[in-house]
């Protein structure tokens, strides 16, 4: 098998140690003569998985003593309905700071079914037709149960780098996709969320890091497998939990530790964005729609400038192995996620393939 490169964003590439760690172990873990898979929830072993995994994401994030992390199913979308069965009391309200196509499902979810959500429309276009986020609109309203802001906008490629002060609101923030990419101070969040599979391993598992005295106000017909407060009771085994996700979790974690944590991804995260927004910015064939400020480290959205070369470019790339750079389908134009595992060879292969498809089509 030739080498192909994974610009998929989510599921999305893994660090081939993980990768090859897992295959090791899958028939039998650490000599137990049975594979992880197999292995009751319940068990010694797998209970030593999951309390390390925990561990090691409070050391990595630096989470402080007063926060539950809640190890769940059900993905984004599930939290989407989660946060306000959790936060918001029957009547009650909350604000959304929509920069994309998340936050603005978020929205959705919120208000169509459990009560109101304000939309504050955050980001906007400037003369070129840049977007940009609007921090200016990212206000509270009186009475507010939370506010609701996602940092990565997956689809668009825009990420939040100032976070909002919201005062006594608690803000609830979606990490899908940056998650572990950056350092972030916990506790300016009421609550974040995130799946694994945007950044740290695969489908099946959703993360909730929640501050304690945000628990045990969920409304009384929330399903108890998305009542926060029935997780951290249960220690998040109140349901059987996706025991594999939650293993290759900590095997994502423990890799981002011996790297050097996420301070260390940070750089790393910086200097690969650059090069290849440096690269779209230097020739008129390829086109960012977002202000420099506000692009995303990970996930890098970009137009051709002549769009009915779209399959073409899309072909040629699949053809010399470089795959999953079709944009999202909301949205159209391409989309390279270049996540944590992704190294930085990736970028610049996928840098040197831009600019001869750009070269054979002056
Ligand atoms: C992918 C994604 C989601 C949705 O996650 P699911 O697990 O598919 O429900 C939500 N928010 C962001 C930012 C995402 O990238």
């Amino acid at each position: 098998m030739s080498k192909v490169w994974n610009y998929f964003a989510g599921p999305c590439m893994l660090p081939v140690e993980v990768m090859k760690k897992a295959q090791e172990e899958f028939c039998d873990f650490e000599g137990a003569g049975i594979g992880i898979v197999e292995m009751s929830h319940r068990s010694a072993e797998f209970t030593k998985v999951a309390q390390d995994a925990e561990a090691l994401l409070r050391e990595l994030l630096n989470v402080p003593s007063n926060y539950k992390i809640l190890f769940e199913q059900g993905g984004g979308r599930g939290q989407f309905a989660a946060i306000p069965l959790n936060l918001m009391p029957e009547g009650g309200h909350a604000d959304y700071f929509v920069t994309g196509h998340w936050s603005r499902c978020a929205w959705k979810e919120c208000n169509e079914r459990y009560g109101e959500a304000i939309l504050h429309e955050c980001s906007e276009q400037d003369e070129n037709g840049q977007y940009f986020i609007d921090y200016s609109k990212m206000k509270v309203t009186e009475g507010s149960s939370y506010a609701y802001l996602c940092l990565n906008e997956t689809v668009n490629g825009i990420e939040v780098f100032d976070i909002p002060d919201t005062g006594d609101v608690p803000l609830i923030v979606d990490m899908s996709s940056d998650i572990m990419t950056r350092p972030i101070d916990v506790s300016k969040f009421g609550a974040i969320i995130f799946g694994l599979q945007k950044n740290v391993g695969p489908a099946g598992m959703t993360i909730t890091i929640v501050r304690e005295d945000l628990l045990g106000h969920a409304r009384k017909y929330t399903p108890s497998v998305l009542d926060w407060s029935v997780l951290a009771k249960f220690e998040s085994m109140f349901n059987t939990p996706c025991t594999f996700s939650w293993y290759m979790g900590g095997l994502n974690f423990k890799w981002i530790k011996s790297l050097g944590g996420v301070t260390e991804l940070e750089k790393r995260n910086i200097e690969k964005s650059k090069m290849l927004y440096d690269y779209i910015d230097s020739t008129d064939f390829y086109i960012s729609k977002v202000v420099p400020k506000d692009r995303s480290r990970v996930n890098v959205v970009f137009t051709l400038k002549d769009e009915s070369l779209n399959d073409e470019f899309i072909k040629t790339a699949k053809a010399k192995g470089l795959i999953g750079i079709k944009g999202h389908k909301v949205l159209g134009g391409m989309r390279a996620s270049i996540y944590n595992a992704m190294p930085i060879e990736g970028v610049k292969v996928l840098v040197e393939y831009m600019k001869e498809f750009a070269a054979n089509h002056k």
